[in-house]
């Protein structure tokens, strides 16, 4: 089913949320049209310490027990953008649709929190309003957001779990040039990794929604390393036996808002939520999704190689470029320019790779500058300036 939903994604799509960035009071917009709707239920489970209430949204009545929360990190949307869209398919007319929802209304109870860390999605930023990273508060518990979605889990004790995050755009599936767009992990709950019956659940899913995903972007597709950390939420609720599979959206080129992987991701839930409700999962292997390359950090914006250090020309060197993503105002996000990195980078990547080796000097670069200019000539004839690139942003 998940080309299904994949091939249907725009007729079912929030047209609402155009982008990762939205303000409060879009949101309360949709947490009120989905507190109308007769298929969804919507509570108020509990507030941020900036007293954002946090909302739960439910479907189903089912005896198969799923949770899934988005944002636990604040600038991490594109998630919470694909349950917008299945919240709209959940209360679709189409008849196709409505014949899936029957299907996963009979089988499932679905405990969804699509918006945990309201404050850092109020700044824009990873951490919560005291500057905790929620994800490496599992076990502590001191920011009362990871108290509450400890408890959250604890009283619906799922069978699934499914913990939705953005990894950073520059992960490589391996040591390649290739962008990772979507990753997963079946996380362990232990620290020798035992494929417990929980993490066996997850991963069979990971290993079913690979096989489908591949298909659409090949060599895509990767896998965090499942080295155990007590204080992560993904390994504590394995541990608990919550089959959880952690989903990452990566990069997808110049598609900085993420609407592909979206789309990608709104398929991979629901594609979950169906084969969980007919069960269809517990025939899968390992296989693909054990033959996945794990995520590496190997990739650049741009990276130009043996470009001019100084006017001789004499000393040349590689230089690393990345996009450097800032929150300004409440909607905002803007991106900068970054030398990340001088030297010989040989073993590293890049979106857009160029031969600077016969260009000519024009001005310096320093490592760790913010940048809106460089510009190298060729022959009296600018051949490289970056502002073409910056251009690309939409
Ligand atoms: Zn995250």
């Amino acid at each position: 089913m998940y080309h299904f939903f994949f091939d249907n994604y725009f007729s079912y799509q929030e047209s609402r949320i155009k982008k990762r960035r939205f303000d409060e009071s879009t949101w309360q917009e949709l947490i009120d049209r989905w507190a109308e709707s007769p298929h969804l239920q919507i509570r108020t489970v509990g507030e941020t310490y900036e007293k954002r209430p946090i909302h739960e949204v439910r479907f189903g009545e089912g005896p198969i027990q799923i949770i899934a929360w988005s944002q636990m990190h604040g600038d991490e949307a594109t998630a919470t953008m694909a349950l917008c869209d299945i919240f709209n398919f959940i209360n679709s007319n189409n008849p196709e649709f409505n014949k899936i929802r029957e299907i996963l209304h009979q089988n499932l109870s679905i405990s969804i929190i699509p918006y945990l860390n309201a404050d850092g999605a109020a700044r824009w930023t990873r951490e919560t309003a005291l500057g905790i990273d929620m994800n490496r508060d599992a076990l502590h518990q001191y920011s009362q957001e990871a108290k509450l979605l400890s408890a959250w889990a604890d009283e619906i004790q799922p069978q699934f779990a499914f913990n939705l995050h953005d990894q950073n755009r520059l992960y490589s599936v391996g040591n390649s040039a290739h962008q990772t767009h979507i990753a997963f992990l079946a996380t362990a709950g232990d620290e020798t990794g035992t494929w417990t019956e929980s993490r066996l659940r997850a991963g069979k899913l990971a290993n079913r929604l690979t096989r489908f995903i591949e298909e659409i972007i090949p060599n895509k597709v990767a896998k965090w390393s499942d080295e155990y950390n007590a204080r992560a939420f993904g390994d504590t609720f394995q541990k608990r036996g919550y089959g959880l599979l952690l989903v990452e959206s990566g990069g997808s080129g110049w598609d900085l808002e993420k609407q592909s992987l979206r789309q990608l991701t709104a398929a991979i839930l629901l594609d979950s939520f169906y084969c969980i409700a007919t069960n269809e999962y517990v025939n899968e292997n390992l296989d693909a999704y054990q033959a996945l390359a794990t995520n590496e950090r190997q990739l650049f914006d741009i990276k130009l190689k043996q470009a001019p250090l100084e006017a001789s020309g004499q000393i040349r060197a590689d230089i690393g470029i990345n996009l450097k993503e800032t929150g300004s105002n409440k909607t905002d996000i803007t991106y900068s320019w970054t030398i990340e990195e001088i030297g010989d980078l040989t073993y590293m990547h890049a979106l857009n790779e160029l031969d600077a080796s016969n260009w000519h000097y024009t001005q310096p670069v320093f490592l760790g500058e913010e940048i809106n200019d460089l510009i190298y000539e060729k022959a009296g004839e600018t051949i490289f300036d970056l502002r073409t690139f910056t251009a690309k942003i939409k």
